[in-house]
Order: C-alpha cells, then structure tokens, then sequence
C-alpha cells in the first residue's frame, strides 16, 4: 500500500513534501488500525492518466473522454482520476524530458496512485521508457495506441495494452469502392513525430493502390496552404484525413476544429478512419470505434484495481468497426448507397417531409377532406335548393294560371259585355251602311263614317280578346325589365269596363317617371287583378258610400310601390293577420287562395306585400318591389 513505501522520498519542493508525508502518514493509520473495513472499500482509486499531445486533441480526447465515463460507470470504488499532459509530443526536436519526469515523480514518489493509463501512443511510448522510474509497482494500462507503437519487449508483467490496428489498405479498397471515379486521394497529415511516423506507414500501404490512383500528399505543407489549395482540388479527388494536431508551420491544431475548417472550403468530400472526427466533416467508412476501445480499456482498469494481474489480461488489437456513413455527406457528394460496402450503417438520415411533419400533415390532409366535404355538401345543397325553387315556381305559374281562370271566370259577365257592346254596334252601323247603300244617291261621307265606325268598334272587341288572351296565357316565371307603371295600366284596363257596370270609380294615378323593376308581367298583372277583383268584391255591399277604387305607383327609396286602396268596408282587426294564409276567406263561394298567391308572386319578386285598413276606411294594400339597377 501507498503508506508503506511513503519513505523513499527524493527531493521535491518542502511544502509539498510535507503535505504528501502527511496524506501518506493518515493512510499508514488507516491501514494499520486492522483488516479491511467497509471504509477501505469506499477508499477513493487514484488513476493516474497520461495524455499524449494535449487535453484536447481529437482523436484522443475523445477516447479520453469516453474511458473516463466508462471507468466511472464500471468501477466499485470512488476514482480519483489525475491528468497529465505529455507537450514533448508536439514537437520534432523537443527538450529534454527529465524536467517532467522529476515533476510527476516529485509527485507520486511514495504515494504512488493505484493505477497508471496512457491515451495514445506518444503517451504509452513516455511512460514505457520511465516506468522504472517513476511508477515501478503501480499496475499499467496503455490505450488507444496502434499496435505498431507499442514496444512490446518493454513490457512487464504489470502491464495490459488496449491497442488498435489501422488498416490503411482496407480503409482505402472500401474508400474506392464508395467513390469509384476516384483518380486521387490527397492525404492530409501533420509534421508531429508521430504524423510523419504514420505518413510513412501510409506511403507504404498506399502502394498496391498507385496503379489504380494516384497520392498527393499534403503532408509537409502548413494548414493554411491546404485550405488555400482545397477549394479547387482537380475532379475525382478525396482527401483523406489522417492526422493534423502539429503542421508545417509549427500550429497546433485542437478539437475538429482543422477538419471543420477544411469541410467548410473544400471541393471534394474528406475520409477519415477516426470516429472522432465523423458525424459533420467526414463521409466515414471503416472506423475504430471509441465506445468499444474505451469499454475494453475501462473493463481492463476495473479488473486490476480489484486485484486481476495485468499480465492475465489480454486484448487483441482492436480491428475497424463495420462501416458507418454520413447521410448528410453522401447526398452532398452524390454517393450511392448501392456503392457502400455490404453491412454498413448510414448515420444522419434526415426525415422525409412525411416522416418529420405526419401528424401535421394528416391533420391538414384531414381538415381540406372535411373542408371539401362540407363545400361538395353545400353545393349539393345548393343545387337541391335551385331545384326546388325552379320546380316551385313551375308550380306557382300553374296555380296562378288556375287562378287567373278563377278571376276571369267570376268576370266573365262583365267580358261578354264588354265584347257585346262593340259587337253589337257593329252589326248596327254595318245594317245601316247596308240600307245607305240601297238609296238611289248614298251619302258616302255617311257610309265612311260608320264605316270607320265598324273599324273602332272592331279594334275595341278585338283588344278586349288580346287582354283576354295575355292574361289567360300560360307561361313559366320569366322575369325581365319592365316598366310597373306600363304593366298596372294595362291590367286596369282589363278591368275598367268590370268597374263601370259595378259602378265603382276605378283610378290609377301613374308615377311621373317610368318605375322599372325586373319581374314577369303576366304573374304581377295577376297580382293587381286579385287585388282590385277584391276590393270590388269589398264594395259590393257597400250602396252608401262613395264607390271607389284607387291604384297609385310611386318610388319609395330603392322600391317602387303599387297602392291598391278602396273605399270599402276594410278588414276587421282579427282578419289582417290570417288574409294571406290558405283557404282564408270571408266570402261564401271564396277560395282563401288569391292572396296567398299574390304574396307567393311578390316574394319570388323578392318583394313585400303587406295589408292594413286606412284611417279614413277601406283596406289599403302595398306591393313594395326592387327597383332594377
Ligand atoms: P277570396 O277572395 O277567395 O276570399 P282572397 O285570398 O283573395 O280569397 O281573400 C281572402 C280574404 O281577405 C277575403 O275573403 C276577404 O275577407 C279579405 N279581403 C281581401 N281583400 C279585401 C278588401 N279589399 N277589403 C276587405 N277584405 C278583403
């Protein structure tokens, strides 16, 4: 134990050799007060951990970063992990080592830690060649180094490697397999020891290629030269990436951050064995995986921190992983993924449109089907309702033909007698022309007079049948511009000689100006005919009072207005609501139907119609209709 060799101390600075005599001397306590105990267990594991170039230098960083993890997952014990950085790796002519080797030993001279790691291999080489002196019983582990560097023969009994096998020759038939066009692969390497040492192992695996490909090699050049010559690198060119922690110029090169910069300028894609720089910049193929060198390493350290000899602990090189492939690179590249090694794995795919948004999209694709479906119902609807209304007004233009019948059939006396009369005249003056015509010496001016006479009276019947006939006719709703005044003039006159046997004043006072509405006039003139055959109806049993039937059209704002007014006995305050209801009538042999027909006429006018008594007495009913535009 640590507390036992605490005396073989060399020279250190005084203030930290008391502080470690110390810390020794309270172990020493601990592990003389008997066997141990469930505090011995819990006593934290030093780890001694040794980094090649720098903490974060890619691809060991990331081995170290793993491990660490691996280690904590693993062990039983508190760790306690001491880090180290070896700087001579980074230059070709470093210094003398021996200042670092009497710093780490001033350090752990009699109170050596539990456990000692390498991370790659300029670490491993450092610590092989000073174990002895400085951790000379202390158990060892040297990872992530590829077993070229390792130098076998120096290795004890205390010592586990954890190493890793670059196949180049490998790496390269699948790189060009994936790029088959491939005419040049650019290798970009660093100037470190350990770049040039790989350069050369490179150069020489490269060789059973050189007839399929040619090499460049950017190997001795600075950074800033490769990126300046990325951008235009010929076609069927791929740089492969091999290492850049140290260039030409002497920069040293942490994280990604030289491989970002290269993907960021250059024009052809970049291939890399090492799983630390894929996922971004590189295309990938065959990688050492960190998470299986770092699991074996991790299982290594926790083995013989519970006591397993290092030398039983053995680990074949670790070989390349099973391909893996940026997604996001081969599109960028146009790489096919039927070139891709069988069994290989593509990484970054980004979702379709339908993987990344399908709840969205369904929801959408479900709210346009409603939307259409609810729009198809409404036109469907809509088609239905033109229908109906269509075959409505079909049957309105027959009722109301059936009513016009009614009405004439009720005037029917007052028609014959209206035809009787010229009729009659006629026959009159035509014996008389024909007993002028006798005489010796007819007086012809006499005979041209009743003559034009005939004519008169013969126009008179024959407009009385052409009324007879308009009105009788039987037509579908049309409706077309016409002038209202024109119209009402015209049913009055069908309806003045009814009046004049009545003996009712029947007046019709015309707005000055022509009132036109778009409308039928067979079905509006059958509207006024209801309205003035009712209101001469009203006045049959009136003998007393002035026997009047007053029709008026005017404008109204946007509506012209037909007033049909009588001087009648009017309706009784119960009636007014019901007269335009079916089958509603006062009348012995009435119908109930003419009203209702009228106010069904007017509505498909997109009119009104409404019925109220005059103050002065004698109903009043107004047809309100739109003026047309
Ligand atoms: P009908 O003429 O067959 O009775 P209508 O629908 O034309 O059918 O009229 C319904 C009722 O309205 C009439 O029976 C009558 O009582 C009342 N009416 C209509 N016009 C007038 C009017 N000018 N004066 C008084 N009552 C009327």
């Amino acid at each position: 134990m640590s507390g036992r060799i605490a005396v073989a101390a060399v020279k250190p600075g005084w203030p930290m050799m008391v502080a470690r005599l110390w810390f020794c001397l309270c172990v020493g306590i601990v592990v003389a007060a008997g066997p141990a105990s469930a505090a011995d267990r819990a006593e934290p594991k030093r780890i001694v951990l040794l980094h090649s170039f720098g903490r974060d230098f890619r691809p060991w960083s990331e081995y170290a970063r793993s491990i660490k993890a691996e280690l904590e997952r693993q062990s039983s014990y508190p760790l306690d992990i001491q880090e180290h950085t070896l700087l001579s790796a980074r230059f070709n002519n470093p210094g003398p080592e021996t200042p670092f080797v009497d710093y780490l030993r001033s350090l752990y001279v009699g109170c050596p830690p539990d456990l000692v790691m390498s991370i790659g291999a300029p670490a491993a080489r450092f610590l092989q060649k000073y174990r002895a002196e400085l951790f000379p019983d202390t158990p060892m582990v040297l990872a992530a180094v590829e077993q070229r560097l390792v130098n076998r023969a120096g290795l004890t009994g205390n010592d586990t490697v954890v190493s890793v096998y670059n196949d180049f020759a490998a790496f390269f038939a699948t790189m060009l397999k994936v790029m088959p066009d491939t005419r040049t692969i650019a290798v970009v390497t660093g100037t470190s020891p350990l770049e040039k040492f790989w350069r050369d192992e490179i150069k020489r695996e490269a060789r059973p290629f050189e007839d399929r490909v040619a090499f460049v090699w950017l190997a001795d050049l600075p950074f800033a030269e490769i990126l300046a010559r990325a951008p235009s690198l010929p076609p069927h060119t791929v740089l492969f990436w091999q290492l850049m922690s140290v260039d030409a110029a002497g920069v040293s090169h942490e994280g990604d951050n030289a491989v970002r910069q290269l993907h960021a300028v250059a024009n052809v894609p970049i291939f890399s064995y090492q799983e630390a720089f894929f996922g971004r910049d590189t295309v990938g193929g065959p990688m050492h995986s960190i998470a299986d060198v770092s699991s074996r390493t991790a299982n290594a350290a926790v083995r013989i921190l519970d006591g397993e000899k290092p030398a039983n602990i053995r680990f074949e090189p670790v070989q390349f992983a099973p391909p893996r492939y940026d997604w996001r690179e081969m599109q960028r590249w146009g790489i096919s993924e039927q070139n891709l090694p069988e069994g290989s794995q593509i990484l970054f795919r980004e979702p379709t449109l339908w993987e990344a948004y399908r709840w969205q999209i369904v929801l959408i694709a479900a709210v346009i089907l409603m939307q259409a479906g609810l729009i198809s119902g409404m036109l469907h609807q809509h088609r239905r309702r033109r229908l109906a209304e269509v075959e409505s007004r079909q049957r309105l233009a027959e009722l109301a033909h059936v009513n016009r019948y009614a009405a004439v059939g009720e005037l029917t006396t007052s028609i014959a007698h209206e035809l009787n009369q010229p009729l009659g005249s006629i026959l009159t003056n035509a014996e008389t022309a024909e007993l002028m015509l006798k005489s010796a010496s007819p007086d012809l001016d006499e005979i041209r007079e009743i003559l034009a006479d005939i004519r008169r009276d013969d126009q008179r019947a024959s407009e009385v049948i052409r009324r007879l006939r308009s009105i009788l006719r039987k037509t579908p709703f049309e409706t077309a511009e016409i002038d209202l005044n024109e119209t009402v003039g015209e049913a009055i006159g069908f309806l003045t000689a009814v009046a004049d046997r009545r003996k009712i004043a029947l007046r019709f006072a015309a707005a000055g100006n022509a009132l036109y509405v778009k409308g039928d006039t067979v079905q509006l003139q059958q509207v006024i005919l209801n309205l003035i055959i009712n209101a001469i109806d009203a006045l049959a049993e009136t003998e007393t009072r002035a026997r009047e039937v007053g029709v008026t059209t005017v404008r109204s704002g946007a509506f012209a207005e037909i007033r049909i007014e009588d001087s009648g006995p009017g309706i009784t305050s119960n009636d007014l609501r019901d007269v335009f209801n079916p089958f509603f009538t006062t009348k012995p042999l009435g119908m109930g139907m003419g009203l209702t027909i009228c106010r069904t006429i007017v509505e498909a006018h997109r009119g009104q119609i409404l019925a109220e008594n005059k103050p002065t007495g004698g109903a009043l009913f107004t047809i309100r209709l739109p003026i047309a535009q």
